[in-house]
């Protein structure tokens, strides 16, 4: 059995978020500790704890990140300005959440690799 996040809480409406999108695979909301102007976190609807866990059964849901990342750019208005995915893996990768996730960051320029300074 699969282990429930913060996340899965999210998803299912026991703790509130600003939901963005929700479909039968992925779910995107704001995150609660903003980067940028926009910082959207698109989470697999299943607790996949993280990229070291996936195998070929989650390649629809993983691809489902992506599509729902380039609609909202396009909802933004930043698919031909620009925008940073970030999905980080581990401990040393910066993962507090162990439920993948994809960070949508836009909004400016946003400078080097990792996080932008918040506006
Ligand atoms: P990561 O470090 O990649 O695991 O990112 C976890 C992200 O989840 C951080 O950017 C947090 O600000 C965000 N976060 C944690 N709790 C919540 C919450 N309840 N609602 C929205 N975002 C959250």
């Amino acid at each position: 059995m699969t282990e429930e996040t913060i996340f899965s809480k999210i998803i299912n409406g026991t703790i509130p978020s600003t939901l963005i999108y929700h479909d039968d695979l992925v779910s995107a909301f704001a995150d609660i500790n903003p980067k940028a102007e926009h910082h959207i976190l698109i989470v697999t609807n299943k607790p996949i704890p993280s990229v070291s866990d996936v195998t070929a059964a989650d390649e629809p849901a993983l691809g489902r990140l992506f599509t729902v990342a380039a609609k909202l750019a396009r909802d933004f208005k930043v698919d031909q300005s620009g925008y940073r995915l970030i999905i980080n893996c581990g401990p040393d990768g910066g993962q507090e959440v162990p439920h993948i996730h994809m960070h949508f960051l836009a909004g400016g320029k946003l400078g080097g690799l990792g996080f932008p300074e918040k506006h």
